[in-house]
Order: structure tokens, then C-alpha cells, then sequence
């Protein structure tokens, strides 16, 4: 199948930012074109994108796709069509799935299941310890030769430093970067949002930033102890983004990311007991959703992730201190990042390098636009108005604090290796 898309805007950051025919066959991108040759009417593939910006694949480098274990709140093929519907080419699937990710079965099941399923891909994430326990290490070479592009026992922290550390030096010598969740537990408690004025005012037990930053600290410090590239997940607060400001001039290989809830809301969009704007780490306070902006505006957040996390209305619909944490994230992640753009935080290439290149470049994958690479590309529309409604997604998760938000600029198409896995062109069905 020849796919040509005609006279967009094409911003490969650091590369292109030019109006161009983008030409794909065979799965691979064939050639970047002036534009202006005629339509081939021929071909219904043949699409004109004036208007639309074409970027390099977005990747989101945390989602939770819960199959196996909880299909009744996700699974991979309701995961990768939200992700394909996000303009997502890729994501990563984190471990904590049941059984957990932690051997090369569970890493060769995800992978045949995302080929079978043909649409965006899935790069699983295989956990850092057994059974996400905090004690023995995986056997991570195996597991990369499986398919893991990173280790995490993302929703749960390593608890134990030396773990953390030897993990750390097997990772680093077989080139594969470690995700933290960094939460210490004895901090964190049975909290369930972001302790201050509101928890007080709620009645409910409180998460201090310190409980994300102190462990922020210690990996830093392990990173630069073993050499072993480290990344933050979701990082929340003004510490965290000082303390890892602090460790990149200092030239130690950690990267981070942060998600577009921590920069769109705060710990007062609780305030109904809204169990849709609970998650962990907790929405903060209006001073770190600005530090936020600050670090993702000057490149010390280099990541915008989602945190995916489908739950049911069984997990959702019960009081505040006893829902589950988490939002779902992949089909709103765009439209609440090009605000970003809008507000001066940082221009498009910048954005499509948090959600695109800088993962691509975390994760040792070529995404440049240029022939002979695999065509996984999204098409952005940056005019489009359309209002959130949980109820149209695709994910089996309607857990959003965003439902009704109305958002300008929505994904057109999402291509993979050459095949359309989202939007059809017009006259298609
Ligand atoms: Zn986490």
C-alpha cells in the first residue's frame, strides 16, 4: 500500500520544519517530497493533509494496559486502540499486570499479542524486582532479548536502596534504563491526596512532596554512584524538578517525565471529592504545577508521559479515601499538551520532542522522518475544537478528571509501519 500525505506542515525536531508530501510504501517511508505534484485521484490513500502538521510517531513511555490480570478494566487491544486514537504509535507497557512482568513468558506473550493485534506498539517495560517484591532482580538479559526496553517496578517503589543499586549496575551493563517510581512508603502512609490546605479542609490524610522527592534524590544519587541511566517517572513537585535540575548540570544520565494532569490541575480540582482526580503521586499545589511548567519549558522535564491508568467504576465510584489511584490519559494527552504551545511554554518542536523524539531517544529507537525508516507518524490537526467525553473512548477506562473539557487541536491519523491505525481518510467507510 502507497500512503502519500500531501502539503503538510512536517516538524522533525532538530531536522525538518517545512511544508512537504511525506510518502510511504511498504511499510517504510519512502521520500519526503516538494509539494505541488496533482492529486492522484486513483488512490484513495492519496490524502490531502493542508492545514495538519505530521510529526514523527508520538511514543508514551508509561501506560498501564492491565491484560493479563484486570481485563475488565483494559486490555492490550483496548489499550492500543486508545493509544492509536491519542496519536500514540508506540507505548510502554509497565509490569504490574498479573502475573507481573517479571520473565521472558510474560515479555514474549505482550509482544505476540501487540503483532497480532497489528496497530500502535507495545514495548513492555519488565519489572526491576520478582513479583514487584523489592528483593530479587529479574533476569533482565533474557527479558531484553524478549522485548523489554526498560525495567520499573512502577506502582511501587524499590524500596531498599542496595536493591535499587544492584539493579542499577545489571541494568547499566546491558544498556537498559531504569524507571523509578519514586515514593517512599513510610511517608506516603495511607494518604490519598496531596497533603496541605485542601486534605485539611477534606478530612483526608495527606502525601507530602517529600515522599516523591527524597527518593528522587537517592536515585539520582545511585545513578551516579553506578553509571546506570535512570529515569523519573511522573514527577509531581517543585523538589523533585530542583533535585533533578540540579543532578543533569552535574552530568548525571537521568531523564524524567511528567504528565499532563500535573500541568493542567491541581490538589483544589479534588475538592469535590472527585475520585477522578485521584492518582499517585497526588495533584499538587498550584506553585508546583508552575514548577512543572518552568522544568518542561526549560528541558529538565524531557518527557511528557500519560500514566495511563483504566480503572472501573468498582474501583472509581466509592468514597475518596478508598478509590484507586489513577487516570486514564492516553486520548486527552494531546489535546491538553498543545495548550502548552499555546501558552508559550515551549513551541511545537519542543513539544513533539517531549512526546516523541526524547522517548524515541530513551528507548534506542531511530523515529526520524527520513526514507528508509519505518512510517510510524501522526498527523495532527491543530485547529480542530472537540470536547472530552469519556464515553466515546476506546480505552475501557472512563476514569478522567477532564470529561467536558473543550480542547483545540485533535489527533487525525495515527500511522504505523504504513497502516492507517487511526482515522480514515475521506470516502473511507
Ligand atoms: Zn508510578
Amino acid at each position: 500500500m502507497r500512503i502519500r500525505l500531501r502539503g503538510a506542515r512536517v516538524i522533525d525536531p532538530g531536522s525538518i520544519d517545512d511544508y512537504l508530501d511525506v510518502v510511504m510504501e511498504d511499510g517504510l517511508i519512502s521520500a519526503l517530497l516538494e509539494p505541488g505534484t496533482p492529486p492522484d485521484e486513483s488512490n484513495p490513500f492519496d490524502i490531502d493533509c493542508s492545514g495538519m502538521i505530521v510529526v514523527p510517531g508520538l511514543i508514551d513511555i508509561h501506560v498501564h494496559l492491565r491484560e493479563p490480570g484486570h481485563e475488565y478494566k483494559e486490555t492490550i487491544r483496548t489499550g492500543l486502540l486508545a493509544a492509536a486514537r491519542g496519536g500514540f504509535t508506540a507505548v510502554c507497557a509497565m509490569p504490574n499486570t498479573l502475573p507481573v512482568n517479571d520473565g521472558i513468558e510474560m515479555t514474549a506473550f505482550m509482544v505476540s499479542r501487540a503483532r497480532e493485534l497489528g496497530g500502535s506498539r507495545l514495548y513492555p517495560v519488565g519489572a526491576i524486582t520478582r513479583g514487584l517484591k523489592g528483593e530479587t532482580l529479574c533476569e533482565y538479559a533474557g527479558m531484553k532479548r524478549a522485548g523489554i526496553v526498560a525495567l520499573s517496578d512502577d506502582g511501587r517503589p524499590v524500596e531498599r536502596a542496595g536493591v535499587m543499586r544492584r539493579a542499577m549496575e545489571y541494568a547499566r551493563g546491558i544498556g537498559l534504563p531504569v524507571i523509578s517510581h519514586a515514593e517512599d512508603i513510610s511517608l506516603a502512609g495511607d494518604g490519598s491526596m496531596n497533603e496541605g490546605v485542601v486534605a485539611t479542609r477534606l478530612g483526608l490524610k495527606g502525601i507530602p512532596n517529600a515522599a516523591e522527592s527524597t527518593i528522587v534524590m537517592r536515585d539520582i544519587a545511585l545513578a551516579e554512584l553506578t553509571g546506570a541511566s535512570l529515569h523519573i517517572a511522573h514527577v509531581s513537585c517543585r523538589e523533585s524538578v530542583d533535585a533533578i535540575r540540579r543532578a543533569k548540570k552535574r552530568g548525571v544520565p537521568v531523564t524524567a517525565e511528567t504528565a499532563p494532569h500535573y500541568f493542567t490541575l491541581t490538589h483544589e480540582d479534588v475538592a469535590r471529592y472527585d475520585t477522578h482526580a485521584k492518582m499517585n503521586p497526588p495533584l499538587r499545589t498550584e506553585q508546583d504545577r508552575m514548577a512543572i511548567i518552568d522544568a518542561l519549558g526549560d528541558g529538565t522535564l524531557d518527557i511528557i508521559a500519560t500514566d495511563h491508568a483504566p480503572h472501573s467504576s468498582l474501583e472509581k465510584d466509592v468514597e475518596f479515601d478508598r478509590a484507586a489511584f489513577g487516570i486514564v490519559g492516553l486520548e486527552t494527552s494531546l489535546g491538553l499538551s498543545l495548550q502548552l504551545v499555546r501558552d508559550g511554554v515551549m513551541d511545537m518542536a519542543a513539544l513533539i520532542k517531549a512526546m516523541s523524539k526524547n522517548p524515541a531517544k530513551l528507548l534506542g529507537i531511530d523515529n526520524d522522518l527520513k526514507p528508509g525508516n519505518p512510517a510510524d507518524l501522526t498527523v495532527i490537526d491543530p485547529e480542530a475544537f472537540w470536547t472530552v467525553d469519556s464515553k466515546l473512548f476506546a480505552s475501557k477506562g472512563r476514569n478522567t478528571p477532564f470529561q467536558g473539557y473543550n480542547l483545540k487541536g485533535e489527533v487525525f491519523m495515527t500511522i504505523v509501519q504504513g497502516r492507517i491505525a487511526h482515522g480514515i481518510p475521506d470516502g473511507q467507510g
